[in-house]
């Protein structure tokens, strides 16, 4: 058994075929994914720690330095830094940040997946001393908060709605069950779980305990972490009271103000939506508020859907699925529109140049889609999963791991690029843990079934029904869809093989051991059900046509109107002004003009341009002119168009997801 199997499974009503992520060690990736896990260990984990360091995060965690208070100095920014970062970030000064903890609890689940990649003892040691530190700090009754402890002591659970208090220790579980897997380290397990025994015993539905929950979602999923891993059911019935509690009433929020003096009127988002507390989770039908938190929401929910059977939640789910993916989601799987809310706005609202679609929320989608198939393969999930795995949230990580996006707009004026770190530091410690960790998403393991989520050169190890098995994925994939796995059990033993068909391929083909199978009958849900007494050698070949496609908006939205945008297989293309020149606006695609793919070896990291010839309206003899009766003269050009998520690794300037047509 893996560390990942809950002995706490055993005791809840699991619905027989529940579907577990592998471990991160349980699977190696190479090729495409291989590249963007090398560029996390060598260089995105050591920066995190660095940046970390640099903004003084350890002074507010180590108890044996001075507290730092509420303003401490910080490094000064670079001129670039300092323009992308805002007045709050150009000073020589920074508010220390109540989140802290959630980023050291990040690095550290970075590092310890960066680990398995790469050996590092000088990352690990200095992993370690946060974490000495972190034991240092912890009180006596568990209790552990750098901000509560250090920087407003006395006022801990006054304020679940807007302090993160639940939302640190999360992130911190989610470092320690990391840190644990990768360097069979217990410390910060033991800790973290001390912690988590004094949240429950904090929190609960029996008398004389708070009746609270975090108004920024994460404990939830954390939890479930833990109880998987430590195999103790409490942590489970823990993140599922969060999740049932969540928007009863009388209003906790409201209670809570009240107790501490405050009026709970003067709410500065105004609306309970903003932290998806303005209902019961299970009466919700429609994704409101900021988008990271109602993502981390839903993972828990989907993750209690699948421990606990609970078809309730399920139903929920479902519905705030078909309203996020049919109403306010981008083509490139990035979401939150608004940097007001840093989330949801209304209906088919998805500007382009002003997209706030905070890497994190695609990350939190990636969480999302993937606990959503622990119920069962679907692609419907897993479809949107990997476009949001290879668009909008690996868009927050340069090529070369080193600098990131926080916000993934689908236009730019030149303006936008990738900084070295942000007042705010949530998405370079997120898209690092995410893409470090990228080998647990590719597969979900059940009792007599393994279901292959994502596709791509790799090796998985797993046990099913007590025998080891090998399974190794030989593929260029996503530049190609040729797929072959070689199925390698040590003895022969029989389960089912779900392959996921993705919706946006037109043409596949499934072969086992040579023999063609009739994929209109073998497929349920978008997958590929193979089941057999499965021999070493055997061999599955799919071969998937690596489809290139004009996409086309809804009419509602109303940005996107008389515009395409170009995919090929589950990448989303842009164009950009180094390949196209400047004043990406005046091109134009015609319908019918034919789209070319090349493959690019020594283009950013070898990829798959497309091209085709448009036109391009003539700016040049307009002169002074602002307005004319005749139309501007266009002339042809043969465009270029790159990865979105490639986008801004090269020379900077503009950038162009949605073409005009004509
Ligand atoms: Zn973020």
């Amino acid at each position: 058994m893996s560390a990942s199997q809950p002995a706490a499974a055993a005791e809840t009503a699991k619905p027989k075929l529940a579907f577990r992520p592998l471990p991160v060690p349980q699977v190696d990736v190479r090729g495409f994914w291989g590249d963007r896990v090398d560029a996390v260990a060598a260089r995105t984990a050591g920066i995190l720690y660095d940046r970390c360091v640099e903004a003084r995060m350890l002074e507010q965690i180590d108890p044996d330095r001075p507290s730092p208070g509420v303003v401490i100095p910080f490094h000064s920014p670079s001129p670039d830094e300092a323009d992308e970062q805002g007045a709050e970030f150009t000073g020589s000064t920074v508010t220390t940040q109540m989140f802290w903890d959630s980023d050291w609890g990040k690095t550290i689940e970075t590092a310890a997946y960066s680990l398995y990649r790469r050996r590092n003892p000088e990352l690990e040691k200095k992993i370690d001393a946060v974490i000495d530190m972190y034991g240092k700090l912890q009180q006596e009754d568990g209790y552990l908060s750098s901000w509560y402890q250090r920087i407003q002591p006395g006022l801990r659970w006054t304020n679940l709605r807007d302090c993160h208090e639940l939302y640190c220790a999360g992130h911190l579980i989610e470092g320690a069950v990391a840190y644990y897997q990768a360097t069979g380290k217990r410390k910060l397990l033991d800790i973290m779980s001390r912690y988590a025994d004094h949240i429950a015993d904090t929190f609960g539905p029996e008398p004389g305990k708070r009746k609270g929950y975090c108004g920024h979602e994460e404990i939830e999923l954390a939890l479930v972490k833990l109880a998987r891993a430590t195999g103790e059911k409490k942590y489970m019935d823990l993140a599922k009271y969060f999740i049932d509690q969540r928007g009863q009433q009388p209003h906790y929020f409201d209670e809570e103000a009240r107790a501490r003096g405050a009026d709970p009127k003067a709410y500065h988002f105004k609306t309970y939506e903003y932290n998806q507390s303005h209902k019961p989770v299970r009466e919700q039908d429609k994704v409101v508020g900021h988008a990271v938190r109602a993502m981390y929401l839903f993972s828990g929910m989907a993750d209690i859907a699948t421990e606990y059977g609970d078809d309730s939640l399920r139903a929920a789910l479902n519905r705030l699925w078909d309203d996020l993916t049919t109403k306010s989601l981008y083509v490139t799987g990035g979401l939150g529109p608004s940097a007001h809310n840093e989330g949801f706005t209304s209906d088919y609202d998805l500007p382009n140049e002003t997209a706030y679609a905070e890497t994190c929320a695609s990350v939190g989608l990636v969480f999302w889609a993937n606990r959503m198939l622990g119920m069962g393969p679907n692609a419907r999930y897993a479809d949107m999963m990997e476009r949001a795995l290879y668009n909008g949230s690996i868009s927050g990580l340069s090529l070369d791991g080193s600098l990131f996006f926080y916000e993934n707009p689908l236009e730019s004026r030149g303006g936008h690029h990738r900084w070295k770190w942000h007042r705010c530091p949530c998405c370079p410690p997120n898209i690092g843990r995410m893409v470090a960790s990228i080998g647990s998403y590719f597969y979900g393991l059940a009792d007599d079934a393994l279901a292959v989520h994502l596709y791509g050169d790799s090796t998985a190890r797993f046990e099913i029904a007590g025998q080891p098995v090998t399974l190794v994925q030989t593929s260029n994939y996503p530049w190609d869809g040729a797929v072959a796995v070689e199925v390698g059990p040590e003895a022969p033993v029989e389960f089912t093989l779900h392959l996921r068909i993705p919706a946006w391929c037109r043409k596949a083909t499934l072969k086992v051991n040579g023999k063609m199978l009739d994929l209109d009958t073998a497929t349920g849900d978008g997958y590929a059900a193979i089941r057999r007494e499965w021999q070493k050698g055997d061999r599955v070949e799919l071969d998937l046509e690596m489809s290139m496609a004009r996409l086309f908006a809804n009419p509602q939205v109303r940005q996107d109107i008389g515009r395409v945008a170009l995919a090929r297989g589950p990448l989303i293309y842009c164009v950009e002004e180094t390949d196209n020149g400047g004043g990406l606006h005046r091109i134009a695609l015609p319908r019918t003009a034919r789209l070319e793919a090349h493959k690019e070896p020594n283009l950013l990291g070898g990829v798959v341009t497309l091209s085709a010839i448009g036109s391009k309206a003539e700016a040049e003899n307009w002169g002074a002119d602002l307005y004319r009766p005749e139309p501007p003269a266009a002339q042809e050009t043969k465009l270029k168009a790159v990865p979105y998520f490639a986008w801004d690794n090269r020379d900077p300037g503009e950038m162009l997801v949605w073409l005009r047509e004509g």
